[in-house]
């Protein structure tokens, strides 16, 4: 099988500039499976800062991502290029406002919300359901059975870091635990498991390493932060790789 990449900016970007990122990532088309990424309804740890290089700044306004319109883009995207989107849903609403995605994305915040499990669970989706940072495996697989409960939905599980006591580098938030793919591959035959190299390590330059070594332990496959200037990025912007590093990528797993 294809390595499945979910690869994209952190938020879904303004309509010229997202359809540049799709016709970049639409010539990978044919050496994975790929799904665009990108979040259409975004929020950030605060409202009023973020983060740059290791240090909180105070941003002018708050940040929330394109919301509908922003799932419209995604649309467009499947249609014109032909790649399955995919972006996170936080309420009945979003579902709604994405139900032409073929993928709906769980974020880690929401790992347990049940109603929105429920929701989905109703809805006919592929689902990318990260781990909560605070979550053990078993809660996570329980989460994962609350998407499949009588219903035939397609999830994919996402390792996309969990909080530990190391803090040493302000922008490393998260850390992979990678110990969790082969873990999940022993015990639940079946599962079908990706790690988030991107907000697992929080740094651009530690994403390739990880990525060879999350399909080393066995990964189906990686979710990534992608995008021609990642440093213009609204969110993450630390850790999105660019263009020239995202074909590197590909090279290694493929
Ligand atoms: C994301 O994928 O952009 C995201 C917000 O992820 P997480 O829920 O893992 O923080
Ligand atoms: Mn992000």
């Amino acid at each position: 099988m294809k390595p499945l990449v979910f690869a994209g900016p952190c938020g879904v970007l303004p309509k010229e500039q997202m359809f540049e990122e799709a016709e970049f990532l639409a010539q990978f088309k044919d050496d994975v499976n790929l799904v665009i990424r990108g979040g259409a309804w975004k929020g950030q740890l605060y409202p009023d800062k973020k983060m740059v290089n290791g240090h909180w700044v105070d941003t002018p306004k708050e940040y929330t991502g394109l919301g509908n319109e922003g799932a419209r883009i995604l649309t467009m995207i499947q249609i014109m290029f032909g790649i399955p989107a995919c972006t996170e849903v936080a309420t009945q609403d979003n579902v709604l406002a994405s139900w032409s995605h073929d993928w709906a994305q769980v974020g880690a915040r929401h790992m347990g919300n049940l109603p929105l499990l429920r929701t989905l669970r109703a809805a006919d989706k592929n689902i990318v359901l990260k781990r909560g940072m605070g979550n053990t495996i078993v809660e996570w697989i329980g989460a994962a059975t609350h998407l499949t409960y009588r219903s035939q939905n397609r999830v994919v599980l996402c390792e996309r870091g969990i909080s530990t006591f190391e803090t040493t580098d302000p922008r490393i938030r998260w850390r992979t635990d990678l110990l969790a793919v082969p873990q999940i591959k022993a015990d639940y035959p079946g599962r079908e498991v990706i790690v988030d190299v991107s907000h697992s390590t929080g740094r651009r330059d530690l994403v390739l390493p990880m990525a060879k070594a999350a399909m080393a332990a066995g990964a189906d496959g990686i979710m990534v932060e992608v995008m021609k200037d990642p440093n213009e990025s609204m969110t993450d912007a630390a850790q999105g790789i660019d263009h020239d590093m995202f074909k590197r990528l590909i090279e290694t797993i493929v």
